[in-house]
């Protein structure tokens, strides 16, 4: 638990004892730990020592179970939830056998079923960590590697992912919760580890990148980790009163051990050159060129080129084997430490539609709750869940383009409609393509008023558009296929340049001005030249 310092307490103790900071800082922490001591001396004292409620043992399940679980969620990716339910059913139910029968020695050496994930982002490599975090009732932390460095000079160090998943556990503090891990596991993802791989024309970089993956090797190899951070305030203190008290805390309380943590690895293992997938390829046509009778294979021929294209490529990422990990860059150490090799899937836009309408916490199923809590039914149309697909295909960042799609469509309906008498609203194909104009229509609000009126708020001026140019607008928008709010947008851009230029009365627009995309800079300059003369005239 972080405590917060409070600014005043420092200040005050710096006055009175005519110290530095960092001196009031250490002294007002110290002074919270005593105290902390002292008043937990005290209701022991009254009431007897409390009665610790001990977490219960998370339940175990069967691969299957867990697959069943992983399927309520995720979409597609039958592989990678196939291997991943299995690794974590055997990896739990190993602990507890061990912790059980500590005097079995069939498995001298508990090999970790550690998984390494190649394949898209976006397409649910770690969501299906967090998923299964959630089923196991277990501490399950998702980590960014390119947050990490080596030693934690700039940012955090391997060593602190450790703590980060203590902080998650259940108990009083964190002596309890490192316990709870010890005793029960948990589980790393580590996420992008392809961006700490070693690449040969990057020399400097590649000393803090493969530095980090050897401490993340040392984590996955049985390692000690302090379970305070040696090197926090807080740490130093306590360390300083326990010589001084005489007081030793034995290592077996102030430690973790990473064995039973489970460790996964993902990444998109893409990059501009030499990705994952063409070292693959590469070493799949060599491969094929020299036959196990030895015979050779002549290249460019048709029937070496196969089936071509993207159904081809997909299945690269399926076939990578430890070498071809090894060449992307990462330590064959760390290769050897994660057995259990996988992929996910590029999703596609039916796969998307299934991601929308059947997942367990479906975003669809969000958005009719929320309008909901505001009295209002919300319908999604089939065409309209199929347009956002497409749209979120296309924008090539797996599933997690839909939140954004949907947001842009939705979010003016989320602001203007509760409180209004609505009950109901039909989410339509022409909704999501046009939302701001049948929001508008919805509200009986014209489209040019909308604009003038938010230009108003804006900037300070009435601008005015008479029916001619409205009609005129009208006609752009429609035949530029835009809403005519966007199209207002888009032709009057321009036109905050006026605030700048001290206008106040209402201004008239013109054809001019709509024509010529490049009118109100030239106005703009023009105002400003005549600006510069006004005041050299005044010296
Ligand atoms: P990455 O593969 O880069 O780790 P994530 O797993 O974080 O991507 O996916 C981002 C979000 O997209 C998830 O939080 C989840 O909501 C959604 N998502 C991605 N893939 C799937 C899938 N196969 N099924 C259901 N939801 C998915």
């Amino acid at each position: 638990m972080k405590t917060a310092i409070p600014r005043e307490a420092i200040e005050q103790i710096m006055k009175e004892y005519n110290c530095s900071e960092e001196e009031a800082t250490k002294a007002y922490l110290d002074a919270q730990d005593r105290a902390g001591e002292a008043s937990r001396a005290l209701l022991e004292e009254r009431f007897g020592s409390r009665k610790r409620t001990i977490p219960p043992a998370p339940k175990l399940y069967t691969p299957a179970e867990i697959k069943k679980h992983l399927d309520k969620y995720v979409v597609g990716q039958e592989e990678y939830k196939k291997r991943l339910a299995i690794a974590a059913a055997y990896h739990f139910a190993m602990i507890q056998y061990l912790r059980e029968h500590p005097d079995d020695t069939t498995v001298k050496r508990f090999r970790k079923k550690n998984t390494i994930t190649s394949g898209p982002s976006g397409s649910g490599k770690t969501y299906c960590v967090e998923v299964l975090g959630d089923l196991l009732q277990l501490p399950a932390l998702i980590i960014d590697a390119t947050d990490y460095t080596e030693a934690g000079y700039v940012g955090k160090s391997a060593d602190d992912m450790i703590r980060e998943l203590i902080d998650m556990a259940p108990g009083y503090n964190r002596k309890e919760q490192a316990r709870f891990i010890s005793r029960y596991g948990g589980l790393i993802c580590i996420d992008e580890i392809d961006k700490k791989a070693k690449n040969g024309a990057l020399v400097g970089h590649d000393i803090s990148r493969e530095g980090f993956q050897r401490s993340v090797l040392k984590l996955i190899e049985r390692k000690l980790i302090p379970i305070n951070n040696p090197l926090s305030a807080a740490s130093q203190i306590q360390e300083v009163m326990d010589r001084q008290r005489g007081k030793k805390t034995s290592k077996q309380d102030s430690m973790i051990s990473t064995e039973n943590i489970l460790f996964i690895l993902g990444g998109s293992f893409e990059r501009y050159q030499d990705n994952l997938e063409s070292i693959v390829k590469k070493r799949i046509q060599h491969k094929g060129r020299v036959q196990e009778d030895g015979s050779i294979v002549i290249k460019g021929f048709a029937a070496e080129e196969g089936t071509g294209g993207k159904k081809q490529l997909e299945n690269y990422y399926k076939k990578a084997e430890a070498d071809d990990f090894i060449k992307f860059g990462l330590l064959p150490e760390l290769i050897g430490r994660s057995p259990i090799r996988t992929f996910v899937n590029l999703l596609s836009k039916n796969d998307l539609i299934r991601i929308m309408q059947e997942t367990e916490d479906s975003i669809l199923n969000q958005y009719k709750l929320e309008f909901k809590l505001f009295d209002i039914e919300v319908e999604f149309a089939t065409e309209a869940v199929e347009y956002v697909a497409e749209i979120s295909e296309n924008r090539k960042t797996g599933a997690r383009a839909l939140v954004s799609v949907w947001e842009n469509i939705l979010t003016d309906f989320q602001f203007e409609l509760p409180g209004l008498n609505f009950s109901g609203l039909q989410i339509t194909r022409e909704l999501c393509e046009r939302p701001k104009d049948v929001l508008l229509k919805m509200l009986e609000r014209s489209p040019f008023v909308d604009f003038v009126e938010n230009f108003r708020k804006e900037y300070g001026i009435e601008l005015s558009l008479d029916e001619d140019m409205q009609n005129y607008i009208e006609q752009y928008a429609s035949q530029k296929n835009m809403q005519i709010s966007e199209a207002l947008k888009k032709l009057l851009s321009g036109a905050s340049a006026l605030n700048y230029m001290d206008i106040k009365w209402p201004y008239k627009i013109t054809k001019d001005m709509i024509d010529d995309e490049k009118y109100f800079d030239k106005l703009f300059a023009k105002w400003h030249e005549e600006q510069k003369k006004k005041d050299a005239q005044k010296i």
